[in-house]
């Protein structure tokens, strides 16, 4: 297929990338705007002599979904600099990383306001530059020229490029190879709202007075409750909780977003940078510590070059296992659902001139039987591909133990859970409490990932046949309380070590 094909009959499949216009020696795509506002390529066919680079470079025509050779190394993180932190979205780790870039004489790229608050990509060349780099914009940006840039930039300095993850897909392809000078850090993507909305949208809140300064994650009220804060040159403010806006409630509540972001290809572990930087949402309950409510990220590590660029930093850290919070941030690895009312607001917001009373209106309309349904699909989606996930990994791994014990307090399992990791990184581990409420609990467990478990052998060599189990530990205990998965273990022939927990 070609992208000509490709945009007529499967127009969503095309993210907006811009690869394909920054490839051609020719010049002859534009990216052009539909009815909703989002730009597609565009081909002249009086310039184009048909040498196909831009099929060649397009990240959707030539998709292949990849998996890491390891999971990634994540932590929670805070840039210790508070200026710098209160003006980002969440711990400021872009931050901390564009400064090593820009002290080595490098430059930065990354989503910024133009003069009439749109979203473009641009470069930073010192640390004031940076300001105008930081914070999130929900709007999907415009990139120019910019691969071209970096490809130029790259040959005499160190870069940084960071965007959505299938901005940073556009960039691998239209470099073809990686670069040692080059650093990608693409964000947890929630999808892109239409630009022109948001255009619309700025124009009619500043209608009647200049639009200094906006951020869409203001931290006024505290990272949590993130607001929507917009300056005005006649000293005016508005400020609002940004699920709460009209402009954010349709992006939270995915009715803006761009189609391609409904049936995303580009999360993890189809990975395409170096790091991701998220929210750390959730923190407060997993590591209490790392929360102050001024924001804290969630740093993925995807390479060597991710790992030595991200252990340059000053920043405050804590690692965590992958499974403490992808059941906390569902964009990492799971597309936004659209919601039913989409084409009908599209259809309604470019129709009528008063465009805030058309955002209000389906913002009002919101429905929360409708919102409870989606949110129970979403949850659905994320539990099946994070399964999906560990099914993938567990296939590569060649040594999986299945530990079985007791049941065991916090503590205790804590405490084997850290022995078992540390003595073995390299292995799957799987623990087994016979009694424990008749379920067997796996160590890279979420919520709803527990099985059943009938005491018969049928059942447990069915399961070490799924999980691939090569060896037993056995905690001596066993035998006392369950003789039946006792008797499994003789007889199983797999290798058996029996330790005791009590005594270590
Ligand atoms: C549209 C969008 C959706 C997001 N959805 C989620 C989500 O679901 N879950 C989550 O944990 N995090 C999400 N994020 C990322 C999060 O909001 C923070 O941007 C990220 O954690 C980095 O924060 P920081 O404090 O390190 O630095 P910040 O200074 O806040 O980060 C700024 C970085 O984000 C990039 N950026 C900003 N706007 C855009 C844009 N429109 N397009 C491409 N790149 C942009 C800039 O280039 C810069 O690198 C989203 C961000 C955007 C822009
Ligand atoms: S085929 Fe070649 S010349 Fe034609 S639009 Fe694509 S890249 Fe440009
Ligand atoms: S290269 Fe990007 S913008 Fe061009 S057709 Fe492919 S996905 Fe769309
Ligand atoms: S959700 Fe996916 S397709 Fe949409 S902007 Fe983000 S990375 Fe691109």
């Amino acid at each position: 297929m070609k992208i000509e094909e490709m945009i007529t009959a499967k127009r969503a499949d095309c993210n907006g990338c811009e690869a394909c216009a920054n490839i051609c020696p020719l010049n002859a795509i534009v990216m052009r705007r539909d009815a909703e506002g989002f730009a597609y390529p565009e081909i002249d066919n009086e310039l184009c002599d048909q040498c196909g680079k831009c099929d060649e470079v397009c990240p959707a025509l030539n998709f292949a979904a990849t998996f890491p050779a390891e999971l990634p190394k994540v932590f929670a993180a805070i840039n210790p600099d508070d200026k710098a932190r209160r003006h980002s979205t969440a711990g400021g780790v872009f931050s901390a990383l564009s400064e090593i870039i820009l002290h080595d004489g490098g430059v930065v790229f990354g989503a910024a306001f133009d003069e009439k608050f749109r979203v473009v990509h641009t470069c930073a060349r010192n640390v004031d530059e940076l300001a105008n780099l930081r914070g999130s914009k929900y709007v999907q940006s415009q990139i120019g020229d910019v691969y071209r840039q970096v490809k130029d930039a790259l040959q005499s300095t160190k870069v940084l490029f960071s965007g959505t993850p299938c901005q940073c897909a556009g960039l691998r392809a239209f470099l073809g190879e990686d670069n040692d000078n080059l650093l990608t850090v693409d964000i947890i993507c929630h999808g892109v709202p239409s630009p022109a909305v948001w255009e619309e949208y700025i124009g009619a809140l500043g209608y009647a007075h200049e639009v200094k300064h906006v951020n869409f994650a203001g931290k006024k009220m505290g990272w949590k409750v993130s607001h929507l804060e917009i300056n005005f040159s006649d000293q005016g403010h508005y400020m609002r909780r940004i699920n709460e806006d009209p402009y954010g409630n349709a992006f939270y509540g995915g009715l803006s977003e761009r189609p391609s972001c409904y049936a995303c290809k580009f999360k993890f572990p189809s990975v395409q940078s170096d790091l991701t930087v998220g929210d750390a949402l959730g923190i407060q309950y997993i590591a209490p510590e790392m929360f102050d409510d001024k924001g804290t990220s969630l740093v993925l590590v995807h390479s060597a070059k991710g790992k030595t660029f991200f252990e340059q930093t000053q920043l405050k850290t804590r690692e965590f296992k992958l499974s403490d919070i992808v059941l906390k941030n569902p964009r990492l690895i799971t597309s936004t659902i659209a919601d039913e009312r989409r084409r009908k607001f599209f259809a309604e917001f470019f129709k009528y001139r008063y465009k805030l009373a058309v955002l209000q209106k389906y913002s009002e309309e919101d429905n929360a039987a409708a919102r409870q349904a989606v949110s129970e699909q979403n949850q659905c989606n994320l539990i099946e591909s994070y399964q999906a996930i560990l099914d993938t990994w567990r296939k590569k791994l060649t040594r999986n133990i299945l530990i079985v014990t007791p049941t065991l307090d916090d503590d205790a399992r804590t405490f084997l859970g850290n022995y078992f990791a540390q003595s073995f990184p390299d292995c799957g581990l799987y623990l087994l409490q016979p009694e424990s409420k008749g379920q067997l609990v796996c160590k890279e467990k979420i919520s709803s990932f527990v099985f059943a478990l009938k005491e018969d052998d049928a059942t447990l060599t069915d399961f070490a046949k799924q999980f691939n189990i090569t060896e037993i530990f056995a905690d001596n205990m066993v035998k006392y309380d369950s003789p039946a998965v006792v008797e499994w273990i003789n007889g199983c022939g797999l290798p058996v070590n029996v330790f005791s927990l009590k005594e270590s």
